[in-house]
């Protein structure tokens, strides 16, 4: 069979099901194109994608602009690895410092590698800059964190499927709940090698769990008080999707290192980046770390091309307005039902927890349904299903979606 012979939905989900690893479990529909708001699967049927690959296409699918930026620079230069400079890794650098306010990036390709850059960085911080004796420092996280799926970020993870049987653990991690600025505060006085406090400003995968006003400008206060790190992780909270360019935006707070992954390539291309300033960057040197694709010159077009579309389209804006509208008129419907308990999120980062227990299938299930209706989303954990449209949504758009979902949400009533 050729590799470009067309395949109907059923062959594309047998391929993947006899030659790949079963690491996931997919909605059972196939996509084969994406525009905007929309993408179709194989045989030709229209969605609204209300995922955007956990809030990566905060663009839109292939937004012109960025994929432009991706065929231009693939037609000149794709990799050289960092043994040598490149004419657009710079560029990308300090177009992306200057527009979050940082002095410094470290460039990545995945959200994870990037988490594990910032957790590297804070230790090495640690003991340079902090005088924490060596191989003693410790970085506090949050219970339900989702940071990405290596050996040493599962090892603080609390999800027994990501961390059955991967052990031995990478030590050097204690857990404090979410939102409780008490145990984070008990922690931090408890002991002398705490090194950072690594958090998500909103918990995206553990089911959009918004914290408390003030938790974020209070928990960096305490890191300043006791003179850590607050590394802020938003590859799926950053870069407008909850209404701020950064979900700590909503509270004034700085962070000391910044996560970014996901949407910095507008769903193109495997872009991710921590910043910092001079005095904790400085502690990287040659040889401490590295990545062969990580700053390359394509992603460094990319990365910039998507930045720009969010600033030129005013997507943080529409991001918050359009989030605004889209749980009033869900409450509506909530106010009248038992079947959702509610609705939360900030900007287009939001979730609806189904009334089932949390092993139940209804939230599946409503899943299938809604893609029945031209709709794609799935279930976070158990009951929640997470909803996160793209940001190039028109009020229109954004109207149709909420009657699709009360229209699919009546018919389990
Ligand atoms: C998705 C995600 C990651 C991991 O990103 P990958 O690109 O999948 O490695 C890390 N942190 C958060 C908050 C995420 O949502």
């Amino acid at each position: 069979m050729a590799v470009l012979d067309h395949l109907t939905s059923q062959q594309a989900m047998d391929l993947e099901n006899e030659y790949g690893a079963h690491n996931y479990h997919p909605l059972p529909v196939v996509i084969s194109r994406g525009e905007g708001v929309y993408v179709w699967d194989a045989e030709g049927k229209k969605y609204y994608d209300f995922l955007s690959a956990y809030s990566s296409l905060n663009q839109g699918h292939c937004h012109p602009k960025i994929i432009n930026a991706l065929v231009g620079q693939a037609q000149q230069l794709t990799l050289t690895s960092r043994a040598f400079y490149n004419d657009m890794l710079g560029r990308f650098e300090e177009f992306a410092s200057k527009f979050f306010k940082f002095d410094k990036l470290l460039p990545m390709n995945t959200g994870a590698e990037a988490v594990e850059t910032a957790i590297k960085i804070c230790r090495k911080w640690a003991y340079e800059v902090n005088g924490i004796d060596e191989n003693e420092a410790k970085i506090v996280v949050c219970e339900n964190n989702f940071h990405g799926r290596t050996t040493t970020i599962i090892s603080f993870s609390n999800d027994p499927v990501a961390r059955k049987n991967f052990g031995p653990y990478t030590p050097g991690f204690i857990k404090v709940p979410y939102d409780d600025l008490e145990s984070l505060e008990n922690a931090l006085k408890s002991d002398d090698t705490i090194a950072g406090f690594l958090v998500e400003p909103i918990q995206g995968e553990a089911g959009v769990y918004v914290p408390s006003d003030g938790y974020l400008r209070q928990a960096k206060a305490l890191c300043e008080k006791y003179g850590i790190l607050f590394i802020a992780d938003e590859v799926q909270t950053g870069i407008g999707r909850t209404g701020q360019l950064l979900a700590v935006d909503h509270e004034n707070v700085k962070p000391d290192m910044l996560i970014l992954g996901k949407a910095l390539s507008g769903g193109v291309y495997p872009v991710s980046a921590v910043l910092a300033n001079n005095e904790i960057m400085k502690v990287i040197k040659p040889g401490n770390h590295g990545s062969t694709y990580g700053g390359n010159p394509l992603a460094a077009a990319v990365g910039m091309a998507a930045l720009e579309v969010i600033r030129d389209e005013n997507l943080t804006e529409k991001a918050e307005y359009l989030g605004k509208l889209f749980r009033k008129e869900l409450n509506e419907y909530i106010a009248n039902t038992e079947k959702v308990l509610l609705v939360r999120g900030k900007g287009l980062l939001n979730a609806i927890v189904i009334n089932d227990d949390e092993d139940g299938d209804t939230a599946w299930n409503i899943c299938l349904k809604l893609r029945d209706n031209g709709l794609l989303a799935k279930p976070t954990h158990g009951n929640i299903i997470r909803f996160a449209p793209p940001l190039v949504m028109t009020e229109e758009q954004i109207k149709e979606c909420v009657s699709i979902i009360v229209n699919t949400l009546k018919e389990f009533e």
